[in-house]
């Protein structure tokens, strides 16, 4: 039926490797290829439903207004609400939260949660604002939005430079507006006002727990695997630290402002104790500093980039020393890097499986807000290991039967959910 509906779905060329939206268009292409989906089928899944653009003024301290541009992003709805994250950064554009959004709807089928995929944005560099300035801009940000955003339809989370604080600003917000309080309208939030156990650390729990998982198939020995970790925030941190405790020697990691690297290893928790007493990893002693493109051709055996989009491309990827990759952040590799690191025999798990652990705990801190009871971590973090321990072997299963990378194994997997449930709802009217 839907292989009827007249319409185009010409592949666009790739004019820009650092454009997020033509990549992740291209990496649902070379699924839709191997899966045959119908012309019609293509065409819906690989644009967005719905993007809201706003521009809102925000008061500033010194009684002055300052304009701000964000975004609200709906990928694809079929198999439930809508689900993903808010990013506060200076570059964030529709492009990126477009990008973005897709990879949330693959996720989502991938782990076999019933959310469809968003994500969101705000042009701003939190750290030019006061707290204050930071609340009221989230405010506004989360009242323009609401024409979307609720329970049953839309649920925004954390994402770069956004907090726990920041989603109980939104749930507040939300809740105020209708006059009731609304928890299940936003995940990641205080354990005080319905947030989950183990949802700060899931992210990083996930990428530990697919490491283990690779490693298995690679028959490699975490104890003896060294590893750097580019990005030093919510999921490079925490990937770091249990990653280490999982018995992985971590030799570099690095913030926005460059690495540090001990070829013998970092003692993760005396790193957590040097970053609270200074503010930052930097000159932790027994390290040598590198910069953020040097972390990523470190000779080590696992990489982690667990920062932004765009940080292996055909310009690093041929020095990449790495065996397996773990893919921390969305979209830190663009598909013409991707190509080369497959011909070089480098293993990479895709981020919609590798930082799949936050949405997973999002799922149930989702659940347990609408349900009004909670659950304890021992089981969250049992329930979340599961999940994606099945999904990583449905991944492997169907890039070897197809002979084709991780990435595309694991695209089939998820496309293939989105376009059987597309296919059975049907077309509206
Ligand atoms: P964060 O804001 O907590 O941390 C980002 C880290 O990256 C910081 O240490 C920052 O200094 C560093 N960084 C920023 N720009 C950099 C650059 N150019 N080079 C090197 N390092 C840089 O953000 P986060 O929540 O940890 O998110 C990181 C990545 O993980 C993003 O791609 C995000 O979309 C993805 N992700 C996050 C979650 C989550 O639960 N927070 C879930 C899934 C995926």
């Amino acid at each position: 039926m839907l292989g009827s509906i007249p319409v185009t779905s010409a592949v666009a060329p790739v004019l820009d490797e650092a454009n997020p939206w033509l990549n992740a268009q291209r990496q649902f292409d070379n699924a839709a290829e191997i899966l045959k989906l119908t012309p019609g089928l293509r065409a819906v899944l690989r644009q967005v439903r719905r993007e809201l653009v706003v521009r809102f003024p925000v008061k500033l301290d010194d009684g002055g207004l300052r304009m701000f541009e964000g975004y609200r992003v709906q990928h694809n709805l079929t198999r439930g609400p809508a689900k993903g994250g808010l990013r506060f950064h200076p570059e964030t554009n529709i492009d990126e939260v477009k990008a973005l959004a897709m990879w949330m709807t693959w996720k989502c089928a991938l782990v076999n949660i019933p959310f469809g995929g968003a994500k969101g944005g705000v042009v701003v560099d939190p750290a030019t604002l006061s707290h204050r300035e930071l609340e009221r801009l989230t405010r506004r940000f989360a009242s323009e939005i609401s024409v979307l955003v609720g329970p049953d339809s839309d649920i925004p989370a954390p994402d770069v430079n956004t907090s726990a604080e920041i989603m109980a600003w939104i749930m507040d917000t939300i809740s105020m507006e209708h006059g009731y309080s609304i928890p299940a309208v936003v995940t990641g939030k205080p354990l005080e006002i319905g947030g989950s156990e183990g949802r700060p650390s899931a992210t990083g729990r996930g990428v530990t727990i697919v490491a283990l998982e690779a490693c298995k198939r690679l028959h490699l020995d975490p104890a003896e695997c060294t590893v750097a970790v580019q990005g030093f925030g919510n999921v490079g941190s925490v990937s770091a630290e249990l990653m280490h405790d999982a018995g992985f020697r971590i030799c570099a990691v690095s913030d926005v402002f460059g690495g540090i690297y001990s070829p013998v290893g970092l003692d993760m928790r005396a790193l957590q104790d040097h970053r609270k007493a200074t503010g930052s990893i930097k000159d932790f002693p027994g390290t040598h500093y590198v910069s953020n493109s040097e972390l990523l051709q470190l000779p080590v055996d696992v990489l982690v980039p667990a920062a932004l989009e765009n940080q292996i491309t055909v310009r690093n990827a041929g020095h990449i020393h790495a065996k397996l990759i773990i893919e921390g952040a969305n979209g830190p590799t663009t598909p013409d890097a991707d190509a080369i690191l497959e011909r070089r025999g480098i293993t990479l798990v895709p981020d919609i499986l590798a930082n799949a652990g936050g949405v997973t705990v999002s799922y149930f801190e989702w659940v347990q807000d609408l349900q009004s009871f909670f659950w304890e971590e021992g089981e969250i973090n049992r329930r979340l290991e599961r999940i994606l321990q099945r999904a990583f072997h449905q991944m492997c299963d169907e890039a070897d039967l197809h002979g084709v990378s991780l990435r595309l194994g694991a695209y089939l997997v998820a496309v293939k959910r989105v376009a059987d449930a597309t296919a059975v709802r049907g077309i509206y009217p």
